[in-house]
């Protein structure tokens, strides 16, 4: 039976479980970087949520905040409650 109206943010541990990878860029100067995933479940926490983890993320190159990401290539799948609990 499903009944979850709101499923849990996919978190860094989640992201590095389904091999996403993650596309950052600033909009202030233009840098763009692919963080590794696991590399920053590892600095950071892997329970850490995606959205919580951009919301910290300052350009390398001209410290602006003004940063765009997108994750691609992670399983459609990550969401469920198997994958969820796998790694944690
Ligand atoms: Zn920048």
């Amino acid at each position: 039976m499903r009944s979850e109206p709101d499923p849990p943010p996919m978190t860094l541990g989640n992201a590095a479980a389904a091999h996403a990878r993650f596309t950052v860029w600033c909009k202030a100067c233009g840098y763009r970087a692919e963080p590794d995933p696991g590399e920053q479940a590892r600095w950071y926490r892997p329970e850490t949520p995606v959205p919580d983890w951009r919301a910290r993320l300052v350009c390398s190159q001209c410290g602006s905040r003004n940063l765009d990401m997108v994750v691609t290539g992670q399983r459609c799948d990550f969401l469920s409650r198997a994958s969820l609990s796998d790694r944690l």
